[in-house]
């Protein structure tokens, strides 16, 4: 290093002692593999716990399997490195056993408030541990600045709860690092799937790019809306404003007994394999626990095998279908788009909204992909063919002066959707649904059907299969309920538009419409003064 004079070292090397010195205090060490000679109480070893604890990520995973000592990993970090933390668990009793843990690791010269779970340090330095039971919790943690965050069992939380409180890390002592520490078991349900995607170098088996090591650091960086991998950490601008990469790892704990990085050969042998069995070697098969919902609307596999023809087929030589259309509005950032033909379902085209969505502004949207080359995130191309006898499928509930009227108006073969609207249709030959919403889900989900189904073809998307696997039904009445909207949103903590905009575009309903392309023409020229 450039700046490492007789000075510097000799302050690092206090610095260290310093720690060492608190880390012996504490009733704390990581767990040393078997086969490490180090056990320092530190960890320069490459043991998990220890290349967790001394990793730079800003964000770190940590887990993959049962032991492996997550919350103490946690609790260790909070104490010896941080002076402002927060440790969650979703619930507020399993928070609290987490905080009787970390009393106990922390020793007599922290004092404690077991009514707030608060652990306070000889150095001012605060811990607090509290649950997020419901997702509306983390308004009390809005404005309030942490350098540590801990998320115990990560799976259990809702994406929007975790990265919500980590908007907050942030802090003004001069010097102080901020990290966050996500620990988990591989997601047992579909509500913890988020994660894979969070760490998916690392753990997704159908990662597109190139796979990372443990211990690897990758940088991510949401561009409009949208998270992606960047090169480095380094930061860059984007529409004029600065944007400041920020890294992540994963250990897996198991790596206690898979001596990977101890043992470099080993590792260049791993590197070597083909994926997936390089993954499954390093990672244990995160998929393989996830369990559907009895409830589930459409079962999991049915999704995966649509996505799996789109992979294998090719879209029918014919024009746009129908689009089907989840207009922004209320808060809500952008619109979906979802071109269909036929049975095959291009990928979901996302357009900001404006301010007031209307009918105008709609076929704008249309008309700007119906006319363009649409390039998607990995760089593949598409072009869409509109044309008279296109129907667009709209959702028309709680707008006045709404979108579908206005298309309507001007020619557009427009269908329009009112979820909440009874439903007159039967399934299993029998049964009635509760509404619109319903019967439409419900006929996606027979149209998926491996044996029955009407081989639909979707393009893969990470978010949608999140969405539409959330869907769950019960019987009301004798009839078919599938959740709403809002009650989606309570399970994955964001509205479900994607999933609506393909289960409209699938939606079997038709009325007429006149010459739309003239229309679309009219609606999308350029004003000219006269
Ligand atoms: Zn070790």
């Amino acid at each position: 290093m450039k700046n490492s004079t007789p000075r510097s070292r000799e302050l690092k090397q206090k610095k260290l002692l310093l720690l060492q010195e608190r880390a012996r205090r504490l009733r704390w060490q990581p767990l040393h593999r078997k086969s490490c000679d180090l056990k320092d109480p530190l960890g320069s070893c490459g043991c998990p716990q220890a290349l967790a604890y001394n990793s730079d990520a800003d964000v770190i995973g940590y887990g993959g399997a049962a032991g492996g000592g997550k919350s103490d990993l946690e609790v260790a970090t909070a104490l010896l490195k941080h002076h402002r933390a927060a440790i969650f668990r979703r619930t507020s009793k399993e928070a609290r056993d987490l905080y009787e843990r970390a009393k106990s690791i922390a020793g007599v010269t922290w004092s404690s408030n077991d009514t707030e779970k608060i652990l306070r340090g000889p150095q001012g330095q605060l811990i607090e541990f509290a649950g997020l039971e419901h997702p509306n919790d983390v308004q009390k943690w809005r404005g309030r600045p942490h350098d540590f965050l801990g998320f115990d069992e990560v799976t259990e939380f809702l994406e929007m709860q975790v990265r919500f409180v980590g908007g907050w890390l942030r802090t003004t002592r001069p010097g102080q690092r901020c990290q966050q520490i996500l620990t988990f078991n591989p997601p047992s349900t579909v509500e913890g799937r988020w994660v894979i995607r969070y760490f998916a170098p690392w753990i997704d088996k159908n990662y597109r790019g190139e796979r990372a090591m443990p211990g690897e650091l990758r940088w991510f960086a949401a561009i409009d809306g949208k998270e992606i991998e960047v090169e480095s950490g380094k930061p860059f601008e984007h529409n004029g404003r600065p944007i400041v990469p920020v890294s992540r790892t994963f250990i897996p704990a198991s790596l206690r007994d898979n001596p990977i990085l101890q043992a470099t050969e080993y590792g260049r042998q791993l590197d070597a394999l083909p994926e997936p069995l390089r993954s499954q070697l390093l990672y244990g098969d995160f998929d393989a626990g996830i369990v559907d919902d009895d409830w589930q609307v459409i079962p999991s596999a049915w999704i995966e095998a649509a996505f799996e023809r789109y992979r294998n087929g090719k879209r029918p030589d014919v024009p746009l279908t129908a689009v089907g259309i989840d207009v922004a509005r209320g808060g809500k950032d952008s619109s979906v788009y979802a071109p269909r033909y036929i049975n095959w379902f291009d990928p979901l085209i996302k357009v900001p909204g404006k301010d007031t969505p209307d009918g105008f502004a709609i076929a704008g949207d249309i008309a700007t992909f119906s006319n363009n080359i649409i390039e998607d995130s990995d760089g593949e191309k598409f072009s869409h063919r509109f044309a008279d006898s296109t129907e667009i499928h709209i959702d028309i509930i709680g707008v006045g002066g709404s979108p579908a009227d206005i298309l309507s108006n001007n020619g557009f073969r427009v269908v329009p959707i009112n979820g909440s609207a009874s439903s007159h249709a039967i399934a299993f030959g029998r049964l009635g649904f509760v509404n619109v919403r319903s019967e439409i889900y419900w006929n996606f989900r027979e149209a998926l059907d491996p044996v029955k189904g009407h081989e639909l073809a979707i393009a893969p998307n990470d978010a949608l299969r999140e969405e539409l696997a959330a869907h769950r039904w019960q019987q009301q009445s004798g009839r078919i309920k599938v959740l709403g909207k809002d009650e989606v949103k309570e399970i994955i903590g964001r509205s479900p538009d994607e999933a609506d905009a393909i289960v409209y575009a699938h939606a079997e309903v038709s009325s007429p419409g006149v010459n739309q392309l003239e229309a679309l023409r009219r609606l999308t020229a350029p004003r000219t003064e006269n």
